[in-house]
Formats: structure tokens, C-alpha cells, sequence
């Protein structure tokens, strides 16, 4: 068979035709009002995607260089900060403030649990003094999403501020930020915002920017205040990744033509029948709480958990992710954000079910497909 290569993992996600073709064309100078004009459109778009009025910074990175940055421009060392371990991506964030000798307490939930509002409130009462929470919105290891509206309530009553890593699930499902009093959000380009990776982006509000001006983290490229004064000159302190900040533009458009509302919309459905065509085989799913951006699903007893993944990527070419340590084989990941529509799911359940088929697993063949195909079907619009 031709080797045709599907990308259904959840990070990178596949990207447009035409924003792919951007990609080709001559690269303009940074230092220009036409790649300026380019640049403060897509910040201005950014916005719309985060909900926010205040200015979103693109910087030349992957999304953990927006963690980064979050940690080194608010805090000090010394500080006392929470963070939320409900996964692999929480984790990171008790190893970013390690680094920078941030005594952090780490909440950790199990992976797959929820972890509520009134469990954040009574931690930060037990913490008196903490400046930050530092959380996910989905925390892509599990596919769990996370109540940020509700610890948005919890945390602007106190003094801390609510770091949301949004690098999943920003533009997939939503987080406004304003409304939902988050102090600082950030992103990254190769999820849900369709293009390759390589950028990232982050939102700081006024009760944030408090402490950027004091935090005392050694910083150089990352350095916030520095992306501040270049953006009030329509420009970066660095080269930017100028195609793919034209990539991005493109992107927008897209995203910004179909509206929040009905990308969220297409993103559940997506979801729905995801969970609906594992069930059907008689799956489990992993997370309590799991989000429309991508779904966990147990590895079912007698199957070497491997297996799946090996068997999908090598044999089909379907590239599902797997689950990463210390839960490796236990569960396999199906994705279902960025520039995904509805016959990629039935091609992941198809793909899944002729490899559980190949390991022995005992199923009613066609029965995921077929009750994914009822909710596209009864949804498509
Ligand atoms: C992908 C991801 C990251 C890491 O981003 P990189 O681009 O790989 O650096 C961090 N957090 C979440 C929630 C993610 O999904």
C-alpha cells in the first residue's frame, strides 16, 4: 500500500493546504511595515483567541519557552508558588521552578482525576503568601480539562496569581481570559492554532504585571519587559520566526472566520464521537473530567499496551499518541484538535479497531466506527 502518513496526535496536529503554502514564500525582512502590519494583526487575532485585551507576546519557541518565560518574569527565587501535578505537563512546571530555585509546593493529582475549586481554595489557605498557581487548562498527558473558571474565582481573591498553561486547549476549548480572571495564559502554535511549532505565545494582566516588575529570576531572551517595549514599536527584541508568524496570520483567518463559538462546537462533537466509538468497543476512558481536545483510552486487559501504538503508527501509519511515563502502555491517546475534521476521527477508530482486531482483542468490528458516525452524522453542520 502507499505509506500514507496520518497525524492524529495531540501535538503537532496537521496544518491547512494553504497554510502549509505560505510556508514557500520569499521571506520579507523582520524590520519592515509590511512584516510589522503582518505582526500586529496576528497579535491583535491572538487576543481575540484569548479572550483578553491586553497584548499577546509571540515568542520564538516551543510552548515550554512560554512556561519559562511565565516562571522567570514573575517570580524570584525564594518565592513560594502552587502548582497543579495532575500529569506529565503539570509536572513541568515543579521542574521549571526547580531550576530557578522557586520553592514550590507540588499539588499532585492522580492522573486522569479531577482536582476541584474548593480543593484549590483549601490549599491556598494552607499556603499562606503564595504568589502563584501554575496549572493547566487540559493537561494533554490525560485529556483531562480543568475548572479554570471556578479557580479563577478562588485565586483573584487572594494574592496569588493564576498562571494557566493553555497549550493545548487555548482556541479548542474555552478560557477567556478577562472573564475568567486569569492573570496569565499562554499558548503555543502547533496545537490548536494549525500551524507548525516553533512559536508561543503569552498574555500577562495588570495583576501580573505587578510582579513582573519586581521578579528577580535571571532572564535574558525571555525577558517580558523587553517584548513590551518592542511591541509598542510594532515589532520583537529578537528575529522573529517571520513565515511562521505569516503561517499564524493565515491560520487565523481560518479560526477567526469560523468564530470561537462554533470551533469550540466542532471540537466537542469531535469529542463526543471519539468517546462514543471507544465506548462502543467496549473501552474505558481514562480521565474523569476529559476535555474536547483529545481522548485517553485505557489499554484493555490482555493486550500489551505498547502494542496499540507500535501497531497504529507502523503498521497503519496512524500516528496516535501513546501515554508517557511512568504510565506507559496504560493507556493510548486519539487527538482531535487543531485542523482535524470528522472523517479524521472515523479514520483513527477505523485505524484503532483493525489493530485491536490484530491483537486479538474481542469486539463487534465496526462498532466505534459506526457509533462515531452517528453523532458526525446527527451533528454535521
Ligand atoms: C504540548 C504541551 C506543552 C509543551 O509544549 P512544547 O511545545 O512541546 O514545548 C506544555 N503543556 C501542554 C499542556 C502541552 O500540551
Amino acid at each position: 500500500m502507499i505509506k500514507k502518513y496520518y497525524l492524529l496526535s495531540p501535538g503537532p496536529t496537521p496544518v491547512p493546504e494553504n497554510v502549509l503554502a505560505a510556508a514557500a514564500e520569499p521571506i520579507i525582512h523582520h524590520r519592515t511595515p509590511e512584516f510589522s502590519k503582518i505582526f500586529m494583526e496576528t497579535t491583535e487575532a491572538l487576543k481575540y483567541v484569548f479572550g483578553t485585551k491586553e497584548d499577546v507576546y509571540i515568542l520564538t519557541s516551543s510552548g515550554s519557552g512560554a512556561m519559562e518565560a511565565a516562571v522567570v518574569n514573575l517570580l524570584s527565587p525564594g518565592d513560594k508558588v502552587l502548582t497543579i501535578n495532575a500529569g506529565k505537563f503539570g509536572e513541568r512546571w515543579g521542574s521549571i521552578c526547580k531550576a530557578y530555585g522557586i520553592a514550590h509546593k507540588e499539588i499532585v493529582v492522580e492522573w486522569g482525576r479531577d482536582f476541584t475549586k474548593e480543593q484549590l481554595e483549601a490549599e491556598l489557605k494552607a499556603e499562606p503568601g503564595a504568589k502563584a498557581v501554575l496549572c493547566q487548562l487540559s493537561e494533554t498527558s490525560t485529556g483531562a480539562i480543568f475548572d479554570i473558571r471556578g479557580f479563577g474565582e478562588v485565586v483573584s481573591r487572594t494574592d496569588a496569581i493564576l498562571v494557566v498553561d493553555g497549550i493545548s486547549g487555548t482556541g479548542a476549548t474555552p478560557c477567556p481570559m478577562d472573564e475568567w480572571k486569569v492573570d496569565v495564559l499562554l499558548s503555543g502554535s502547533q496545537k490548536s492554532f494549525m500551524i507548525p511549532p516553533g512559536l508561543a505565545y503569552i498574555a500577562v494582566g495588570p495583576k501580573a504585571w505587578k510582579l513582573v516588575e519586581t521578579a528577580k529570576c535571571p532572564k535574558f531572551y525571555f525577558d517580558l519587559k523587553k517584548a513590551r517595549k518592542n511591541l509598542a514599536d510594532k515589532t520583537t527584541p529578537w528575529t522573529p520566526a517571520v513565515s511562521l508568524v505569516i503561517q499564524q496570520k493565515k491560520a487565523l483567518d481560518i479560526i477567526q472566520g469560523m468564530g470561537l463559538e462554533k470551533l469550540f462546537d466542532h471540537h466537542r462533537i469531535l469529542g463526543d464521537a471519539t468517546r462514543a466509538g471507544a465506548k462502543a468497543l467496549g473501552l474505558e476512558l481514562l480521565s474523569q473530567r476529559p476535555g474536547n481536545i483529545l481522548t485517553a483510552v485505557r489499554t484493555p486487559a490482555g493486550i500489551e499496551g505498547g502494542k496499540i501504538v507500535k501497531t497504529m503508527q507502523g503498521k497503519y501509519m496512524a500516528y496516535i499518541a501513546g501515554a508517557q511515563d511512568p504510565y506507559k502502555g496504560k493507556f493510548f491517546r486519539i487527538a482531535h484538535l487543531g485542523y482535524m475534521g470528522g472523517f479524521d476521527i472515523i479514520t483513527a477508530l477505523s485505524a484503532l479497531e483493525m489493530t485491536l482486531a490484530d491483537l486479538g482483542y474481542k469486539f463487534e468490528a465496526g462498532h466505534g466506527v459506526r457509533a462515531a458516525q452517528a453523532i458526525l452524522k446527527e451533528n454535521w453542520q
